[in-house]
């Protein structure tokens, strides 16, 4: 039995990249930790927002889609992206977004007080207050480590086969089932941040890909050892499991669970200093070996982003 410690990142399509930069970096001031392109579609973006590190289980990346039709949040993704922030922030995030004009609905379940919102292109995502988690110290936007966001809470997951996906969870990657209430199952990874997965109990509608919605999500593996006894295990466990792809910052393997969500295994090794330090990550364009050969006909596509930080 093997046990993932919980998400590593979570991946999805927006809309404009200026947008989305200003949304998640000077809005929820998190850091671009890793400005690149999609390896698969060199001519747009993937940008990587995070904690001052870019830790695992802080990291969210994007696939800005400048003109792209707008997608429907559904069942075959994730919903809801939570975030942890520190206990006694509510406070302050309520009034912060106010201040944006973002508009805040809160709810309660098992007994934690959630804020949701939804970003710039339709994501929708969610505050929640927790102990675990260090602080985030990346100062940006007047948002100091006593209120920043750590990192994922966890998520919430559309499925349009609960039981398949619940099973999946508990079977292939380790969670365990902690509570269910008002059609949710609630699943816990044993790491100590990222670790939340909630499940609606009757399958969500399906949605439609575009922007403002997931395109998937990532669950951790240590290192490279641990990655291709993960995929002999997902292949065991009768999932059609890709062969290991380089992302240059980790490596991933990618399988549909039953529910239709795309699931990625991703390691936490090398990560993201490796090829800038940690001081300039994010500032520049990093391309792989094989487009480097191509950076200036890229770099005149690509719009630039600016960030106030
Ligand atoms: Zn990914």
């Amino acid at each position: 039995m093997k046990r993932t410690l919980g998400i590593h990142h979570i991946t999805s399509i927006v809309g404009h990249p200026q947008e989305n930069a200003e949304f998640y970096g000077n809005v929820l001031g998190l850091r671009l930790i890793k400005k690149t392109v999609n390896f698969d579609d060199p001519q747009t973006y993937h940008l990587y927002f995070g904690n001052e590190g870019g830790d695992p289980g802080t990291i969210i990346t994007f696939f800005p889609w400048a003109n792209a039709r707008q997608g429907r949040i559904g069942g075959g993704q994730v919903g809801v992206t939570t975030y942890a922030v520190p206990v006694n922030s509510f406070d302050f995030w309520k009034n912060h977004l106010a201040d944006k004009g973002i508009h805040v609905t809160e709810t309660t379940r098992f007994g934690e007080d959630y804020l949701q919102f939804e970003d710039v292109h339709g994501l929708k995502l969610e505050l929640v207050e927790r102990e675990a988690g260090k602080p985030n110290t990346w100062s940006n936007s007047g948002l100091s480590p006593d209120v920043a966001i750590k990192g994922f809470g966890g998520a919430t997951l559309y499925s349009l086969n609960p039981q398949g996906t619940i099973q999946t969870l508990t079977e292939t990657m380790g969670l365990e089932k902690i509570g269910e209430e008002n059609g949710l199952v609630r699943l816990k990874a044993i790491g100590e941040t990222a670790n939340i997965i909630d499940v609606p109990t009757e399958p969500v509608p399906n949605g439609r890909i575009g922007v403002g919605i997931v395109h998937h999500i990532a669950w951790r593996a240590n290192d490279q050892q641990d990655h291709l006894e993960w995929q002999s295990l997902v292949s065991y466990k009768g999932h059609n499991v890709t062969e290991v792809k380089d992302r240059n910052y980790f490596d991933a393997i990618y399988f549909k669970e039953p529910g239709t969500i795309l699931f990625e295994i991703a390691t936490d090794t090398p990560g993201f200093a490796h090829d800038e330090s940690y001081e300039t990550m994010g500032s520049e364009l990093k391309l792989p070996p094989q487009y480097e050969s191509r950076r200036e006909e890229l770099e005149q596509v690509l719009p630039p982003i600016n960030l106030t930080n």
